[in-house]
């Protein structure tokens, strides 16, 4: 895989004069990784960004993460903005409004499930439980490390019964396992549906979509943008599905500036 500032001439000029569709996710890609998920803030520069590309004609911003729609809406609070929530269980933006279809009986086992978990990793120091409405997350990052086995057995334990009758998934992230709707919705298939959302409004004006993401859950928007799009990992390449990666939170907010510019750029040429 290559790094993304190896190529970056040839690759902004595949940007020029053409819509960019950003997607984007926050924690891992705008933000570090923070021990606890309430202390991740959005650098104020890359907000300045972001700001400049939400305002721009040329381009739409995404923000997709697994908090929930409020939080993540919160963190940034920028108009203009796509924000989808919980991996796209819910999804807010200028003219779209978008909600799963959940079930009584899902939040019922939701709410079951977190009374036993937090009853039962009490016990366990630096264990996280985090409602995120439709979903919930159990963080073990400040969990030490010789204890994050026994997390994850009561986690498997007390979910076991609802797995195997298919009631809920769990979604493995970095230091995160989270409970979620077994639904086929994934980060690909939300890219892909506002994707075309976005082609159906443009007609033939061309348009280039670009994934940032970090961790397993991007996997799918990569895979789903494979040969139709930017993909970019964040971090150490492995065995990512994106073409290209980029080392940290700090050279994304370079690349984003970058796109900017030529954004700007354009704009200027019009006038
Ligand atoms: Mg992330």
């Amino acid at each position: 895989m290559n790094h993304l500032f190896f190529q970056l001439n040839k690759l902004k000029d595949s940007l020029k004069d053409k819509f960019i569709f950003l997607f984007l996710d926050y924690d891992g890609t705008l933000t570090p990784i923070v021990e606890s998920p309430d202390k991740a803030v959005i650098p104020r520069k890359t907000m300045e960004i972001l700001m400049g590309l939400s305002k721009n004609p040329h381009c739409r911003v995404a923000i997709i993460s697994g908090r929930a729609l409020k939080d993540i809406k919160n963190k940034i609070g920028m108009e203009g903005i796509i924000y989808a929530g919980n991996h796209g269980l819910e999804i807010k933006g200028p003219k779209i409004k978008f909600k799963a279809p959940i079930s009584q009986g899902y939040m019922t086992i939701l709410k079951k499930i977190k009374a036993i978990l937090k009853k039962k990793l009490s016990k366990i120091r630096g264990a996280i439980i985090e409602d995120k409405g439709l979903a919930l997350s159990v963080h073990y990052r400040l969990v030490d490390t010789k204890d994050t086995w026994l997390v994850k057995t009561i986690f498997h334990e007390a979910l076991v019964h609802y797995i195997v009758s298919n009631k809920i998934k769990i979604r493995p992230g970095k230091k995160v396992l989270e409970i979620r709707p077994s639904l086929e919705w994934d980060k690909g298939k939300i890219v892909l549906w506002l994707l075309a959302r976005r082609k159906f409004i443009l007609g033939k004006e061309p348009c280039v979509p670009i994934y940032i993401g970090d961790d397993i859950t991007d996997e799918d928007a990569f895979k789903a943008l494979k040969n139709a799009g930017l993909t970019v990992f964040v971090g150490d390449p492995g065995n990512s599905h994106a073409k290209y990666y980029l080392k940290n939170t700090q050279e994304v907010t370079e690349f984003l500036e970058q796109i900017l510019k030529i954004k700007r750029d354009e704009d200027v040429c019009q006038d």
